[in-house]
């Protein structure tokens, strides 16, 4: 009877209409407060539930192909923790047997674009689960107690969708979890707090003996951002690192996006795993991609290495812009380049990989380095070094002008972040030090002695290499884009010269 509610209420209104009608009264008060009670019945019923877009978007496509984790390229050690995790879920008569706890959550923390959700997606195939994804964003709401809701029922329908699709078990990914698991302050957040409360309580409910079994993934990318109650044993207790992927790693996400695309003999994908150090599978992906437009662009049937260079370069910098410079900027911006980069042949030979002088980005020309081989750990002198490449350019600007432009902006800020890894990492004369405990004028200090000593060096070094300057410049201007052979190349013939 109930549940008929509406309809009897919905069925009521024309007959009260009516029979006010026929008394002669006025129903357009009426009518109004009908209208305004339906529309807010309506709105509050669509609160506190998830919304038919979210629910839908968190729904994968039944044709969507099952992941596995051999698409995933790199991250060997992250799919080999979480595989050792997961089978916790597949071997669950083993683990009830000896008595073990079962696993409620897995945290993959690491930079944007490495993978995690594809892991979360391989891991779903690997258990044989039900998927399902929502993001932290999608529970946050003005209303106190929605995101709790919608907590609630993401988990209801993890099970009821295991239920009906007979799996055993469902794993639910949730992307930016730092959104509603921030460390609490204690007041303001109480939205926030409820949600996480509800998230919480909801994993405390996972047992062993439960069926469908529910395994939580969540990903960061601020790990130390997370509430303690999150982390502790018995939820998120499984940490997963998803770094950058080192060199092998790079290659393997590179033929991956390779495989459906026509790629030229002669390109050798290697050297572009080499060029792309610091680079995530998201921006690996992108390279592919882009790549293959500028293919499509020229009309050609298949992706040779110029494409995949400008295709690096436009990950990297952003996209070339029409920015007509005038013939003084050019000249200015070539030997600013050209002092990055006989700096950079100088002090690690053979890292050039491209001098251009088209507008990217904000930059109006840049240097691309290779960095020859993936480095994790830095000596004082490495340092010194890349503060002098970096220095490159304004030192060549002042050997030829007099005077430096704002274009060194940019190069002056990397500069200082690298002093700050000096003083941070106790390499200066100030020894060991808690920098946090440094004042402004002690920071405003230091890394001016540290740049105005390496400025001084750059320049002293330049000066001697004044000719191959001049020799060079004429070339690159009328080039624009030197590859790192043809700049070598360049700088072997000049010096003989
Ligand atoms: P975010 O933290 O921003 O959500 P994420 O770590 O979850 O990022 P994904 O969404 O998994 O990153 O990756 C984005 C895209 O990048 C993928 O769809 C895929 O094309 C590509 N990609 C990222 N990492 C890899 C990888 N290891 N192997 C193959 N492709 C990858």
């Amino acid at each position: 009877m109930r549940k008929y509610v509406p309809e009897i209420l919905i069925g009521a209104i024309p007959v009260v209409l009516a029979f006010l009608l026929f008394l002669g009264q006025n129903v357009v008060p009426v009518l109004m407060f009908a209208v305004l009670g339906f529309v807010v019945f309506y709105a509050s019923r669509g609160r506190g539930k998830l919304t038919a877009l979210s629910s839908q978007q968190r729904r994968p496509s039944k044709k969507e192909n099952p992941f596995t984790f051999e698409q995933i390229g790199g991250q060997e050690k992250a799919k080999q923790e979480l595989v050792e995790a997961l089978d916790f879920l597949v071997r669950q008569e083993q683990i009830a047997k000896l008595g073990i706890r079962p696993l409620k959550g897995i945290l993959l923390a690491g930079p944007p674009g490495t993978g995690k959700t594809l892991l979360a997606k391989a891991a779903a195939h690997y258990t044989d689960s039900i998927y399902l994804a929502a993001s932290g964003s999608e529970f946050v709401e003005m209303y106190v107690g929605v995101g709790a809701g919608r907590i609630r029922d993401l988990f209801k329908e993890a099970r009821s969708k295991a239920q009906k699709e007979k799996k055993s078990s469902a794993v639910i990914f949730i992307d930016e979890i730092e959104v509603i698991g921030g460390k609490r302050d204690g007041g303001q957040q109480r939205e926030y707090d409820q949600t996480l409360n509800q998230l919480l309580t909801e994993m405390d409910g996972i047992y062993a003996n439960e069926a469908p079994r529910i395994l939580l993934i969540a990903a960061t990318n601020r790990k130390e951002m997370l509430d303690s109650a999150l982390l502790r044993p018995g939820r998120f207790d499984r940490h997963i690192q998803v770094d950058l992927p080192d060199k092998k790693g790079r290659l393997h996400i590179l033929n991956i996006h390779a495989s459906n695309k026509p790629i030229a003999d002669t390109v050798d994908l290697e050297r572009i795993a080499a060029e792309s150090f610091g680079f995530s599978g998201a921006q690996l992906e992108s390279v592919m991609n882009e790549a293959a437009i500028y293919a499509l662009r020229e009309e050609h049937e298949k992706i040779d290495e110029k494409h995949l260079s400008m295709a690096i370069d436009k990950v990297m910098m952003g996209e070339k812009t029409d920015r007509e410079a005038s013939k003084e900027e050019r000249e200015r911006v070539a030997l600013h380049e050209l002092g990055h980069a006989i700096m950079a042949e100088i002090i690690r030979p053979g890292s050039v990989s491209q001098v251009a002088l088209s507008p990217r980005g904000k930059a109006l020309g840049y240097v691309r380095h290779n960095p020859l081989q993936d480095q994790y750990l830095y000596t004082k002198a490495f340092l010194n070094g890349q503060i002098m490449i970096a220095l490159g350019g304004a030192a060549a600007e002042e050997m030829f002008y007099g005077e430096r432009s704002t274009g060194s902006r940019g190069d002056f800020d990397q500069a200082m972040d690298i002093v700050k890894t000096l003083v941070e990492s106790g390499l200066t004369e100030l020894g060991i030090i808690d920098a946090s405990m440094m004042t402004k004028e002690a920071w405003a200090s230091i890394t001016r002695t540290i740049l105005d000593e390496l400025m001084g060096q750059t320049k002293e070094t330049l000066e001697a290499k004044r000719e191959v300057f001049t020799l060079s410049l004429q070339t690159l201007i009328r080039e624009e884009t030197l590859s790192g052979e043809e700049f070598r190349q360049l700088l072997k013939e000049n010096a003989a010269a």
